[in-house]
């Protein structure tokens, strides 16, 4: 099959696609409480019968779950899931787990209906990103436990591509293979779009004259929404890159189109909510952030309803040109609730630092923040790195950065510069930010 845009459903009127997610949400929100004891314990104790919705604002009664309420029930019956698990056990076809970076990794069942719904709802994004049948792709993941570019491995051959599984190959060989078969795209984490380029060009290979790809859509962590950061990974490649947002526990619920005006919501398929993290308000109004609720409408196995993700995003008040009428994100994910922690009274989103380092030329790509408490004053550390050759323009860069800094995150920071190459590089996702303080 080479076409999913579909007119009929991607730019359904307003009031039309919530007409549809209403409908979706209460298939859903039936199917949990007859199938699933955990949801429907849940919603018995809170007094809410799946009937009680009766328009979208009714959505509001139904109770959130988040990550820990899975934790408690796995490992019972039906092992290892629990009873959230909302189809009989020989029914599910795949296993995977979240990272655990937050806590012990939640596992995640599904039926191969629900895969192939998955992968369905990704092909959305891929030929949103102008992927096409006559495309061959490289996909450079260690195919694991974690969910991670499976979807974009599946959802890239149901679109009829060509799929090159670049699994247990180190950077190198990765390279070398994508240049020998002229691939054309690839689907990988930001962290990594950079890196493997950074090698390229030290095997003497430079991606945008000796390699073929042209389209890269980047998934894991912030990046591919962030304006300097997607810049250098263009640049660095000659290619198009595109943000595609999703989890373990929800599935691919967002992804930029050619026009890159934001990140549209698959609202076909998913339902988001963003509620004022202090309040707990639902937020309808653009360029106010909040943190994503969220729903998952045709995934039957281990349903995902009202989930509690932490993603932090806000609404944009643009339209875009390609005609969908999904709503767009304005700058992606931009941090996780529990990232966003506070620095001398001050919120600190470190993607904010990322985007600072990333729009001086003269650094490199690496950076690495470092909270610290003396006495009871905290204190940050930058660590940058300076490209070759750009020794001489050390004070320049360093007035630059201490003001953009300032002004993007209102902080002061202790400036590190360090030899090019010599900071931490990681292979998928990066842990940049470091918070050494004291816990309280
Ligand atoms: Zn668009």
């Amino acid at each position: 099959m080479d076409s999913y845009w579909n007119p009929v459903l991607e730019t359904l009127p307003r009031e039309q696609l919530q007409q549809l997610q209403l409908k979706k949400f209460k298939n859903i929100l039936k199917w949990a409480y007859e199938n699933s004891p955990f949801y429907r314990r849940l919603y018995q104790e809170a007094g809410l019968e799946p009937g009680d919705i009766k328009i979208l604002d009714d959505i509001r009664k139904v109770p959130k779950i988040e990550k820990s309420m899975m934790r408690d029930i796995q490992g019972k019956a039906p092992f290892p899931y629990g009873d959230i698990l909302s189809v009989p056990l020989n029914q599910v076809t795949e296993y995977h787990q979240t990272s655990g970076t937050t806590g012990q990794p939640v596992y995640q069942a599904d039926t191969w209906q629900d895969w192939d719904g998955g992968a369905e709802a990704y092909c959305y994004a891929l030929y949103a990103q102008g992927y096409r049948d006559s495309d061959r792709l490289f996909v450079p993941f260690g195919y694991n436990i974690f969910i991670a570019f499976w979807t974009y491995h599946y959802a890239a051959e149901k679109l009829g591509c060509e799929v090159i599984p670049g699994g247990v190959l180190n950077t190198e060989a990765r390279i070398l293979k994508m240049q020998e078969l002229r691939a054309t795209g690839m689907g990988a984490t930001p962290t990594y779009v950079l890196g493997m380029a950074e090698t390229a060009r030290k095997m003497g290979i430079d991606p945008p004259r000796d390699l073929f790809i042209r389209k890269i859509t980047v998934a894991g962590e912030p990046g591919g929404s962030l304006p300097a950061t997607r810049k250098r990974m263009q640049d660095a490649w000659g290619a198009k890159v595109y943000d595609q947002v999703g989890s373990t526990e929800i599935g691919h619920w967002g992804w930029e189109c050619q026009y890159q005006a934001g990140l549209h919501v698959n609202e076909a398929f998913y339902l988001v909510e963003i509620e004022d993290i202090d309040t707990g308000e639902i937020i309808s109004k653009p360029n106010r952030k909040g943190k994503m609720v969220v729903t998952t409408f045709d995934r039957l196995a281990q349903p995902c309803i009202r989930f509690d993700s932490k993603d932090i995003i806000q609404w944009s008040s643009d339209t875009c040109e390609c005609g969908r009428t999904f709503r767009l994100l304005q700058g992606g994910v931009m941090g996780r609730a529990d990232d966003i922690t506070k620095v001398k009274g001050v919120l600190l989103a470190p993607t904010a630092i990322g985007e600072v380092v990333r729009d001086i030329p003269e650094l490199g790509d690496e950076y690495e923040v470092v909270v610290t408490k003396k006495g009871d004053r905290d204190e940050i550390t930058l660590k940058v790195e300076l490209k070759p050759g750009q020794e001489g323009n050390i004070e320049s860069v360093k007035s630059r950065l201490v003001d953009h800094l300032r002004v993007k995150t209102q902080l002061g920071y202790i400036l590190e510069f360090h030899d090019y190459g010599t900071l931490p590089r990681y292979d998928v996702k990066s842990r940049r930010f470091k918070d050494l303080r004291p816990k309280e």
